[in-house]
């Protein structure tokens, strides 16, 4: 018998398109908010030395304990309040699964992933538009909660792709209105030094998300973690697949904690690098520079913004453009790289007119 994919393809899915960039040559990458700096040599022959001592016949610990412990010494938060993800990607989704029970509210721009998650997870999503400023429209968000009461709430903080941080008052207020989880991403808030961290005890539904993959140089290894109440960390637990962290990226990130000093020499230097692309940038008059507390700076050029992406491309500079017909109009994203990738990369903008 002859399938008919069409007829067995769940619709939601059909409509989506699978997740993929840009494979192109280049010789500076700044189009994926990447640390530049790959894992330090010392710590990787650490690692592989380690990694002998190991099994790979055996299945990985399903709940990533020895890493979950120094995490929570790490953060100064109860275990029984974290778990572990291939990535934060997966934590949104187990999030999604577990508690998309009626709908879910994202805010436009932000990262992708909430949306297409709850798409695949067959849920409702709200999209809110930020205003020009990409701040939250405070009254029309808190009016949509207060009617509606979406289960999940998806925040970047800082945002990705705006780079801005939302004010914390803004934040609470969101939390206390809602009888949903407010998930906050903070895969970038070790360069913008906020976190909601110290109100874990307070709100039993504010979910906090973090990654190795920024700040720790580790986007390879596919380490998430989320913190939240018992409560939520337990039914995570049951539908994230039991050996979601494979035992080699547990050994990583154990060993990545025990020389944390080490690791996190690499977000000094890319703050104090973002200050002063962010600097030079704002001279350039034929752009327009959004502020920004993360690791990648939005701008939005005179010209054609697809115009300057190929002419980046063209000087083997790969940038991510972010452009769409409404508030992202023309803008492109670039990563903070190191020093001498971001000269490359002013050295093609400062002559753009
Ligand atoms: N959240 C945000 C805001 C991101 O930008 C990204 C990565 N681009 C992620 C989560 C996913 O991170 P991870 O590598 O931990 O899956």
């Amino acid at each position: 018998m002859k399938t008919n994919f069409d007829l067995i393809l769940r619709k939601n899915i059909k409509k989506l398109k699978s997740y993929s960039t840009e494979k192109v040559d280049c010789k500076v990458k700044l189009d994926a908010n990447e640390n530049p700096f790959d894992f330090p040599m010392q710590l990787k022959e650490i690692i592989l030395k380690d990694l002998f001592k190991h099994l790979f016949n055996r299945y990985p610990d399903p709940d990533a304990s020895l890493l979950k412990e120094l995490l929570a010494e790490e953060i100064k938060v109860d275990e029984d309040k974290i778990t572990l993800g291939n990535g934060s990607d997966e934590l949104i989704q187990s999030l999604t699964l577990a508690f998309g029970s009626k709908s879910s509210l994202v805010f436009y721009p932000s990262f992708s992933m909430y949306r297409i998650i709850s798409t695949v997870c067959n849920i409702k999503t709200r999209v809110i538009s930020l205003d020009k400023k990409f701040d939250i429209d405070i009254d029309t968000t808190l009016r949509y909660i207060k009617k509606n009461q979406p289960s999940l709430i998806f925040i970047g903080y800082p945002n990705n792709p705006t780079g801005n941080s939302f004010s914390k008052d803004k934040i609470v207020n969101i939390i206390q209105s809602s009888s949903g989880l407010i998930v906050m991403d903070e895969a970038y808030s070790e360069f913008s030094n906020k976190s909601f961290l110290p109100l874990i005890n307070k709100y039993d539904n504010l979910v906090i998300l973090r990654t190795f993959s920024k700040a720790y140089g580790l986007a390879g290894c596919r380490i998430g973690y989320m913190i939240g109440s018992e409560k939520v960390v337990e039914q995570v637990n049951k539908v994230k697949l039991p050996f979601n962290l494979n035992s080699i990226s547990q050994r990583i990130g154990i060993i990545a904690l025990k020389h944390k000093k080490k690791c996190n020499k690499a977000i000094k230097i890319i703050i104090s690098e973002r200050a002063r692309l962010l600097r030079k940038m704002q001279k350039i008059s034929a752009i327009y520079t959004f502020p920004t507390e993360a690791n990648f700076i939005l701008f939005r050029p005179k010209v054609s913004s697809k115009t300057v992406f190929k002419k980046l491309l063209s000087n083997g500079i790969l940038i991510r453009d972010v452009a769409d017909n409404k508030l992202l109009k023309n803008c492109l994203r670039v990563t903070v790289g190191k020093p001498s990738e971001n000269d490359a990369f002013l050295h093609v903008i400062e002559k753009l007119k």
